[in-house]
């Protein structure tokens, strides 16, 4: 028997019992628009200034979650790619692959700082032109994209020590394309080891949110950094593919669709040029037994969940262990009902809007297949903004391998659930896929930690945690998510080649 003294019998009285009312929702915190100045056109820059399109031609780019007009951006044709080559090929010959590592430092600096002043307004635009919560853009896309210059920053003048015995020369032009879900992100990621190891760059942003990158433009503009060593030019698919088939451009750096992917493969075989391919992805997220489960379902919905599924990482398959699967997705459902839908630019928001009508139509297209398929399908019961493109966090459950759910890649918020029951069943059920680009494993045992990764086929595998970046980090795929790696040291060797 315990033993009640008094003071426990006293502090026993005086135990307030907290009743809690389910009924609530936070007020809203939205970000202020007036904090980012956004031009109502931007022309192409181009040789440290702002060039007219050739073609006259601009095109709208919109704030997915209202569906307003944010502003009009130039539509560069194979002219105006013509010209941000020769300035890029010009500033290289001139000056950049002559002055001195410490001085290429020092501009490459100067653009982080820059960043990372600005930091607020980029945050905002990145918001309202790509849909993401104001949360992730504030919190992880803006300063993440300045760490990638500070990093790569720090190497220009010690390149030596990243290859030893060895000595490097610039590759010349590059020619970089990325897509929509990480805008200025993608920009710091191929800007600035580009520029660290000497070469120059033609970037073009994604047609559907190019205003980071155009901001990104005047900071460089600001910087004072020399005239075309970094050109940044708009348009959708044929202005990349002029880049692509650009006969002055010695390496192409691209981010996106493995079905764009494969058509710049083809287009550069036989030709001079180098290419690093990151493409899509499909990561098996695996949960085993012995983890723990509240931190693996919170890992799950980060992975999938935050930032609309846009991830080419995101952790889309899971795979949980038959005796725990019912306490998994009963959490699962709980969690995901207490997601925040609605307006990016709320502090509150989880899931912002899809980044377009046409991503939305395909997300729309795979809900109905999984049903089709046999899978059953769960969404929260969250009511979505009747203007803008929303889609609910949305879970299947009782999926197969081989459906096209478990196969291809969604982008969007849309977890499909399989089980197993022993690592060699899901080690085999990870790898068959014809991606490769990430996978998480969440178990309490640091051994099967290291049997699973050395067998999984992925590019990065996070272990009890998932989506964590870091600049010293390489990061790229396996099979048909592409070859290469952007990121830490790996990132500096794509843009030199090696010598002696
Ligand atoms: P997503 O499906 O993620 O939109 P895409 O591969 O279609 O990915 O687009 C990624 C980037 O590739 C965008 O900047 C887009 O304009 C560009 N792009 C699209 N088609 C081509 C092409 N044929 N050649 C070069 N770039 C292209």
């Amino acid at each position: 028997m315990p033993v009640v003294t008094k003071k426990k019998a006293a502090a026993k009285k005086n135990v307030i019992k907290l009743k809690f009312d389910t009924n609530w929702s936070y007020a809203p915190a939205p970000e202020s628009k007036s904090a980012a100045s956004i031009n109502s056109q931007y022309d192409l820059f181009i040789n440290g200034g702002w060039q007219k399109p050739s073609s006259k031609k601009y095109f709208n780019t919109i704030n997915p979650a209202t569906e307003e007009t944010l502003s009009e951006v130039a539509d560069a044709s194979e002219t105006d790619v013509n010209k941000a080559v020769t300035a890029a090929r010009n500033a290289y010959e001139k000056y950049w692959k002559k002055i001195p590592a410490k001085e290429r430092g020092k501009y490459i600096f100067r653009i982080a700082r820059m960043i990372q002043e600005k930091a607020r307004e980029l945050a905002i635009i990145e918001t309202l032109d790509g849909g993401k919560p104001i949360r992730e853009s504030r919190d992880f896309d803006v300063p993440t994209a300045a760490n990638h210059f500070f990093y790569y920053a720090g190497w220009a003048d010690k390149l030596e020590y990243a290859f030893p015995n060895r000595r490097t020369e610039p590759l010349g032009v590059a020619g970089q394309i990325i897509p929509w879900n990480f805008p200025l992100l993608m920009a710091a990621w191929k800007i600035a080891p580009a520029l660290a190891t000497g070469n120059t760059v033609v970037l073009k942003p994604a047609e559907t949110t190019p205003l980071t990158a155009l901001k990104l433009a005047e900071i460089i503009q600001e910087s004072d950094l020399p005239p075309g060593v970094v050109n940044i030019i708009t348009g959708a698919g044929a202005t990349g593919a002029a880049m692509v088939n650009h006969p002055d451009i010695n390496k192409i750096v691209f981010t996106g669709s493995t079905e764009v992917g494969k058509i710049i493969q083809r287009a550069i075989a036989g030709t001079n040029k180098k290419v690093t391919l990151e493409l899509g992805g499909k990561a098996a997220n695996i949960i085993f037994e012995d983890a723990p489960i509240d931190q693996a379902v919170e890992g799950v919905i980060n992975g999938i969940y935050f930032n609309q599924g846009h991830v080419c990482c995101a952790g889309s398959r899971l795979y949980v262990q038959e005796s725990i699967v019912k306490e998994v997705i009963r959490k699962l459902k709980d969690r995901i009902e207490t997601l925040i839908v609605g307006d990016p630019l709320d502090k509150n928001t989880d899931i912002g809007a899809i980044n377009s009508q046409q991503q939305l139509e395909t997300i729309h297209k795979y809900l109905k297949l999984g049903k089709q398929e046999g899978a059953e399908m769960y969404e929260s019961s969250c009511r979505l903004p009747s203007k803008g493109f929303w889609c609910r966090p949305t879970m299947f459950t009782n999926v197969a391998q081989s459906s096209r759910i478990a196969q291809e890649e969604i982008f969007g918020p849309v977890l499909s659930i399989l089980t197993f029951r022993t690592d060699d069943e899901v080690i085999e059920k990870a790898n068959n896929s014809p991606y490769g680009l990430s996978a998480g494993v969440w178990t309490d045992k640091g051994s099967k930690i290291f049997n699973m990764t050395k067998r999984m086929r992925a590019g990065v595998i996070w272990a009890n945690t998932f989506n964590k970046f870091d600049p010293t980090s390489p990061f790229g795929g396996y099979k048909e998510s592409g070859f290469g790696r952007e990121g830490g040291l790996h990132g500096l060797s794509a843009y030199v080649n090696l010598i002696g």
